[in-house]
Formats: structure tokens, sequence, C-alpha cells
């Protein structure tokens, strides 16, 4: 909680500085009709990453906006890592890092273990953050730049009646009394941002259609102390049909404690058992810890269908930016967000005319494009390293390369794709198909063995 208040007070001063300002080039669309006596009215459904950072830039554009979110305190399951280009590019205090790992350590289904990690520079590290200090702090910055934040449920919205016309979003307010059943209020607004998430009312209510999704489960165990000190920069993955037949289990390392859990899209109804099975190959060093929280989400498998209709949108979650094979979301959903924003922001010529489905969509063209080949190649790696025992041990041995760590790490902590060089990447080439035939050679062995 002090972090809390101290990340907080961090977060009015950040507003409060004049150099913080992101200046927007704005450019009015020659046929919105512009707004009289009012500014553009933004509702941003949903207080995560992408609903606080969304929030955030709108605010500081001059668009009157208001910030739903259900649950002020939500703790979101999250194992909670995030990159480290977004500690600066979204300017967050240091003190909201618990932990930062420069050890990752991948563990193969026979137990080979790889650190990876041995690339990264001193001052170059994977952040751990706690998702209720992280949340908490982008939607104070929301508040601080003049985002109305309001503790409620949205419901759902009617549509505009007449063109160019309001919609009108329904919800439960809430005054902070716990267990209370909130008192049903309406708003009027522009626009509306669902950010509310992998179960978003938003997308239904606009008819966003469904994505395929992972279940993932979590377990936060409190372990002694000197079993902590090995975890204390130390993140560990684990790969094998036991722990997931499509996804990895992990062991990420909190402040106070650590979180054990995994995920799965083709196996859901099992997700207990492969909790079970990661809990026992990370036994020796969890031996005797408390688990002091148990939890379970789903995670978007790619985008919905659709995620613009009218002057709608989704971000986040809600619009399934999450990247297969290592299940990352945090950073896409707060850059989501933002420039989600910044396309209300510049098509409203700072919110003094009214935005239309165009305007929209230059968001989601910037993000494709921006992203797309970052969602295809983790998409392509999940289905030729995940698809078998075999596979994941030519994975992990792959790992012990220092320019497959070089590479991976410096895509992930800076979220662009890294020109490699040459002469290793057909040196890297030639292993990987080493390793695949080694891995299906041992493949037929092993079905030779069973049958
Ligand atoms: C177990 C697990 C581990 C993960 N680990 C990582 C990780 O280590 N690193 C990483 O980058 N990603 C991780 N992810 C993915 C990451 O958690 C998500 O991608 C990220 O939280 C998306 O942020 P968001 O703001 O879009 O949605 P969310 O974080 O889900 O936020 C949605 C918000 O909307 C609110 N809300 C929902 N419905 C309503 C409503 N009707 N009215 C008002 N408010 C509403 C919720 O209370 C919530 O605060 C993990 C996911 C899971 C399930």
């Amino acid at each position: 909680m002090a972090s809390l208040t101290s990340t907080t007070a961090t977060a009015a001063a950040a507003v409060a500085r004049p150099a913080a300002r992101r200046s927007l080039a704005v450019r009015a669309s020659a046929t919105s009709p512009r707004l009289a006596g009012r500014p553009l009215r933004v509702a941003v459904v949903g207080g995560g990453p992408a609903g606080g950072a969304a929030a955030e830039t709108l605010a500081k554009g001059g668009v009157e906006t208001i910030l739903i979110e259900r649950k002020l305190d939500n703790c979101k399951p999250c194992g909670g890592a995030i990159p480290l280009c977004m500690v600066d590019e979204f300017s967050l205090p240091l003190d909201l890092i618990d932990r930062r790992v420069t050890k990752m350590k991948m563990i193969s289904p026979s137990n080979v273990a790889v650190d990876i990690g041995r690339t990264l520079a001193p001052d170059e590290y994977i952040g751990m953050v706690r998702r209720e200090v992280l949340d908490a702090y982008l939607r104070s910055r929301a508040a601080a730049a003049g985002a109305e934040v309001v503790n409620g449920l949205f419901l759902k919205y009617d549509a505009p009646q007449e063109p160019n016309g309001p919609y009108r979003i329904h919800y439960n307010h809430y005054e902070g009394v716990k267990g209370e059943k909130g008192e049903k209020r309406t708003i009027e607004v522009d626009a509306v941002v669902g950010a509310d998430g992998a179960n978003s009312r938003v997308a239904k209510e606009m008819g966003a259609g469904d994505y395929e999704y992972a279940i993932a489960f979590q377990e936060r165990v409190r372990i002694s102390e000197d079993k902590m000190d090995y975890y204390r920069e130390r993140a560990e993955m684990y790969v094998g049909d036991d722990v997931s037949p499509d996804f990895y289990g992990w062991v990420f390392p909190k402040c106070d404690h650590v979180a054990v859990g995994t995920g799965t899209v083709t196996h859901k109804a099992d997700i207990k058992k492969f909790q079970a099975a990661t809990r026992l190959r990370a036994r020796d060093k969890i031996e005797g810890g408390k688990i002091i929280r148990v939890e379970a989400h789903p995670i978007p498998e790619h985008p919905r269908p659709k995620r613009v209709s009218d002057r709608v949108t989704l971000i986040g979650d809600a619009a399934g930016y999450v990247t297969k094979c290592s299940g990352e979301g945090i950073y896409f959903a707060a850059k989501s967000g933002r420039m989600c924003a910044e396309a209300i922001v510049e098509g409203s010529a700072n919110g003094t005319r009214l935005i239309d489905e165009s305007d929209l969509r230059k968001y989601l063209e910037k993000f494709d494009k921006m992203y797309w080949p970052t969602y295809k190649v983790l998409d392509v790696l999940q289905k030729v390293f995940y698809r078998s025992n075999a596979a994941r041990e030519a994975f992990v041995e792959m790992c012990a390369d220092e320019y497959v760590q070089k590479m991976t790490f410096d895509s992930y902590l800076y979220k662009r794709v890294v020109p490699g060089n040459p002469l290793d990447d057909i040196r890297l080439a030639i292993n990987t198909i080493g390793s695949l035939v080694r891995a299906s050679a041992l493949r037929r062995e092993m079905n030779k063995i069973t049958l």
C-alpha cells in the first residue's frame, strides 16, 4: 500500500510537469461536425492497463473522458511481467517494479534447464509488477490528467437514434461500499472505448464476435525467505505435455511470493491436472510454500472478428491483443489504449469535433501494421515448437544459443523486430533444422517404444 501511495503521488507530479505531456499532431477531419460549446465525450469502459492508458491520453488531448471501472482494487489474475520499453514509454516510476528478472530458466520436458538472459546488459531486465498497483497507478494518472474515474459496472449502451446522436451508457454506480448493489445510472457520450478485458460486455454489445481463448490458472505461493532468494531475479518456464499441451507452465517472482501457473486452449477441462504437474516440476523450489491465492482467467488467442463499429471500438484483451507462445498482453493493452486515444484526439481536433468510424479505423490500421509481424512470428513458433515433447526439447536446446537469446530478448524487451547478423542467421537456421530433425527422429523412436 505504501508503494501504491508513493506511485500515486508520482503520477500527479508526472501530469503536472509540462514536459511529460505528449504533443499530438492535430488534423481536423473535413467532414466531421464541429461540437458547439462542449468537448467530445468519450466513455472508456474498464480500468486495466488498456483503459488507464487510453483515458490519460484522451484527457490530455482535450476530450471529456469518463473511465468506468467495476472494481477499483481489482487484482487481475496475471503473471505481471512487463518489457523494459514499457517502463520508459509509459514513464513508469521504478518503485512500481517489484522485481527485475535478469535470469530466465527454460526447462524442457526431460528437465533439461537452459539459462537465458546471459546476453542482457547490466541495466536490462524484465519488470515484475503487481497488477493492482500498476492498474491503480495508470488510473490515477488518467484522473490527474482530467479524466473522471467512476466506480461502476457497465451494463449496456443504446446506440444513437439519429446520425451524430449520442450513445446512452447504462451502468451500476458504486459508492465504494463493499457488497452494495449499486445505483442504476445513465450517461450520454459521443464514443465508447471497450477496455473491459477478455469477457468484454462492450464487445457483446457491438456484436464484435468471439475469439478462441486459453484458460490460464495461477496459484500465488508464499515460500520461505531462503527459497525466495532463488527467485529474486529469476523466472522459470516449464514446457512439456504434462504442464500444458499447447502452452507453458511458469513460476514468476512477485513482491513477497511466487506465481505458479499454466494455460491451455485445447484441453481446458484438464487445467487443474496441468497445474498440479507444474507444481510438481517446481516442487524442490517451492516446497513448504503456502498457497495464498488461486485464480483463473481467459486469455484471448487472436483479435476479434470486428473491433470497430460506428463510434465504438475495442482495445487490449477486449480486442484480443495477446501474443501466442508467450501470452503477453499488458504492454499491448496499454499501447493499443494509447494509440486508440491518439487517433480519437487527432480525429476530433483535440476534442472540438465529432469523430466517426474512419477515425477509429486509423488506430486499427496503425496497430496492426506495427504488431502483426510479432503476432504472426509467435504464432508460428507456438505451432512448430509446442506441438510435441520432442519439439519442445529442440526448442529448449535452441534457447541455449546466445544469438537466439539476444534476438529473443531484444524483440521482447524493446518490441521491435531486431535486424539480425546474416551469418548468425544462417547458423541459426542450420541449428534450428538440426534441432528439429533430431526432435522428429527422437519422436519416432519414442513412438516405437510406446507401441
Ligand atoms: C494468469 C494470467 C497470467 C498472465 N501473465 C501475463 C504476464 O506476465 N505478462 C503480460 O504481459 N500479460 C500477462 N497476461 C495477460 C494480461 O493479463 C492481459 O493481456 C492484460 O491484463 C490486458 O489488459 P486490459 O486492460 O486489456 O484488460 P484487463 O486487465 O482484463 O482489465 C479489464 C478491466 O475492466 C474491468 N471491467 C470488466 N468488465 C467491466 C464492466 N462491465 N464494467 C466496468 N469495468 C469492467 C475489470 O475489472 C478490469 O479492471 C496474463 C493473463 C493471465 C490470465
